[in-house]
């Protein structure tokens, strides 16, 4: 589904991203963890072109994205992401928040779009807070209407950056079993997370990052029991 080659990424003189190479069939679980400032965030961004990457390719579903011809839009329209902050429009209730990138970039009729954010919200247990705006909710909830505006899209990709980081405890779970319902449906999936335990339960495969490069990846059982690379082993140390 998408195919990394060689992508580099700089800030000014800070190389971030250093040859990343990596490739990502449908259906699969890619679960990156990594210390703090490794380039998780950055490599999910560049995935999307949030950040523009300063040398690489990146080809999903057949197109090279990173070839200035091509429509970003577009092809970013086709992978949803969720952030840590949820990034909830403030002054829009939940389903104006959902239905906004439908009507304004689908061009999809009001109707349909309100259709759609509901039966979302039904699947992420809220349809009951259509009507609210986000000050209204618990992070958990802005987080699961977060990922019902991501799937408004209906994406083929979902890009997660550490979904529950920003979450109390008693909120983790919810999103997580939203996520859960998404694997079983068939999402291809890439997350930033430190929830080990989920890792290992829906992981097709975890990569582990550490200043700017892939340094081991492996299936999440067999590397966070048996973690060949000493920083791997060093960093599972600290978070298991
Ligand atoms: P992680 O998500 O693994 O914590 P990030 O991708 O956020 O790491 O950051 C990797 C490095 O890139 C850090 O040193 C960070 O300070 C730097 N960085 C990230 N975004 C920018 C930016 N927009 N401008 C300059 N430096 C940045
Ligand atoms: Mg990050």
């Amino acid at each position: 589904m998408i195919q990394v080659s060689n992508l580099n990424k700089e800030f000014g003189k800070l190389h971030v991203l250093k040859d990343i190479n990596i490739k990502i069939n449908k259906g699969e679980i890619v679960v990156i963890i990594g210390p703090s400032g490794s380039g998780k965030s950055t490599f999910l961004r560049c995935l999307n072109l949030l950040e523009e990457p300063t040398d690489g390719e990146i080809v999903f579903e057949g197109a090279s994205i990173t070839n200035k011809y091509n429509d970003i839009n577009k092809q970013r329209q086709k992978m949803g992401m969720v952030f840590q902050q949820f990034n909830l429009f403030p002054h829009m209730t939940v389903i104006e928040n959902i239905t906004l990138a439908p009507i304004k970039l689908k061009k999809m009729e009001r109707a349909a779009a309100n259709k759609v954010a509901l039966n979302l919200l039904k699947r992420v247990g809220l349809e009951d807070k259509a009507f609210v705006y986000p000050n209204q909710l618990s992070g958990g909830q802005k987080q699961r209407i977060a990922i019902a505006r991501a799937l408004a899209m209906a994406p083929n990709m979902m890009l997660f950056d550490e979904p529950t980081s920003a979450l109390d405890p008693e909120m983790v779970g919810e999103v997580l079993g939203v996520m859960k319902e998404l694997v079983t449906e068939g999402m291809t999936m890439v997350i930033v997370t430190h929830e080990m335990g989920f890792a290992k339960e829906v992981g097709s495969r975890v990569i582990f990052m550490d200043d700017g490069r892939i340094v081991e990846e492996g299936y999440p059982k067999e590397l966070f029991s048996q973690p060949k690379h000493p920083r791997t082993k060093d960093f599972l140390a600290k978070v298991l």
